[in-house]
């Protein structure tokens, strides 16, 4: 089972694509391959009971099958976004109309029927086309139609009796508009529903924005961050792969404050998030814990603690390098750091990680303690899914 379906995955992969909107193009083309082959299939009996003549016959089959191949090739290469219409919808739908036309002006007693193809071609249109090309598509069937009516009138007025020519295109053009009034008010439905999905989507990710970040530093806020260390520490426990906290608190913050003012002490917030942003990976995350408090987690054991106090110490250098206001103010932070071990409580960790500030800040401030897991007789116990 597991091989067919691995089989069967590989064939849609190369007939519709691995790309989710690639595929979805290539399957609405499929419509018109639907269409083309039972057109050809009937094409084809007709040619042999004499009802369509070879020649043409066979220039409208071809027409139709270079047609088709090539729509499929431009949108399952993805060739189509660089035409500029990735679905190549409009076109396909016009190349369509011009084949029934031509099926119109060759199929004879039979040629009535021909017309009811328009109405597929509308269909794929409503689903595929914006207002503005179903408008176009309407208005080119309805004019297509028309020319060549008058043409085939000309040409053969022994076979197109102008009379009841006149007639099947007044029906046509007086049933066509609504037709495509109706593609043309689902086109526009479609568009309105696009259009509130990226303003909903839009909304979702602002929202999201609030929910996670800080707005002052832009940050991951307090709360985010709890969820982050959560996964890392679900992580840890299925991958092995731990990380280590680093509890930041910036120096004498209260001063910049009173000396400075609030805004000062706000713009001081952000230079110092923006600073250790510019210095830490990708990997490594940091968030306002509280007030003039960061928490900093890094993979562990590689940085581990060891890497930790190197990052820790490249943002103090980039904060002495980068005073601030009048070139006066430098910031300066104290930081505790130290590593979760797989199954202790969250609580312990920032515990442990808040002492290791403590120290820096008793040892005089401007540095970073780091502080070791006990080893595991000294640790007190606690079930591993316990945060
Ligand atoms: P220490 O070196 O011992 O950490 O001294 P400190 O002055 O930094 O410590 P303390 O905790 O006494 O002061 C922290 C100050 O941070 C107090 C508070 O007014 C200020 N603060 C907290 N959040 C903000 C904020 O969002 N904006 C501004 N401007 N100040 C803040
Ligand atoms: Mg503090
Ligand atoms: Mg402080």
């Amino acid at each position: 089972m597991t091989t067919v379906s691995a089989c069967w995955r590989a064939l849609t992969d190369l007939v519709l694509g691995a790309d989710a909107r690639v595929r979805r193009r290539v399957r609405l083309s499929m419509i018109a391959v639907w269409g083309y082959s039972i057109s050809s299939v009937l094409l084809v009996y007709a040619m042999q009971i004499g009802l369509v003549a070879r020649v043409p016959g066979e220039m409208l089959l071809a027409y139709m099958w270079v047609g088709m191949t090539t729509f499929y090739l431009l949108v399952r290469t993805d060739w189509s976004t660089r035409l500029g219409s990735p679905g190549m919808d409009l076109p396909q739908c016009l190349y369509a109309l011009v084949a029934i036309l031509f099926a119109y002006a060759i199929t004879g007693p039979v040629r009535s029927s021909v017309l009811m193809m328009i109405a597929l071609v509308l269909v794929f249109g409503m689903f595929t086309l914006s207002a503005r090309q179903v408008f176009i598509m309407g208005a080119a069937t309805v004019l297509g139609l028309g020319v060549v009516m008058a043409t085939l009138v000309q040409l053969y007025p022994a076979e197109f009796d102008p009379k009841l020519e006149l007639i099947k295109f007044v029906l046509a053009a007086s049933t066509l508009p609504a037709v495509s009034a109706v593609a043309f008010y689902v086109a526009q439905v479609r568009g309105r529903l696009v259009q509130q999905k990226a303003e909903l989507r839009k909304a979702f990710d602002r929202l999201q924005d609030i929910a996670t970040r800080d707005e002052l530093t832009g940050l991951v806020n307090r709360r985010h961050m709890l969820s982050l260390i959560q996964q890392a520490m679900q992580r840890q426990q299925r991958a092995g792969e731990g990380f280590c906290l680093a509890l930041i608190d910036l120096d004498h913050f209260k001063r910049i404050n009173d000396l400075h003012g609030h805004q000062a002490g706000d713009a001081a917030l952000r230079h110092f998030a923006e600073t250790a942003r510019a210095e830490l990976r990708q990997t490594d995350t940091l968030a306002r814990w509280g007030g003039e408090e960061f928490l900093l987690m890094l993979p562990s054991p590689d940085p581990g603690p060891g890497g930790a106090l190197q990052a820790l110490g490249r943002i103090r250098e980039a904060l002495q390098a980068q005073p601030l206001a009048d070139g006066s103010l430098r910031l300066g932070f104290s930081a505790g750091i130290t590593e979760h071990p797989a199954g202790e409580a969250l609580d312990l960790t920032l515990e442990r990680a808040d002492r290791a500030l403590y120290a820096a800040k008793a040892a005089g401030r401007q540095r970073t303690e780091v502080l070791p897991v006990p080893a595991p007789r000294e640790r007190p116990l606690v079930k591993p899914a316990q945060v």
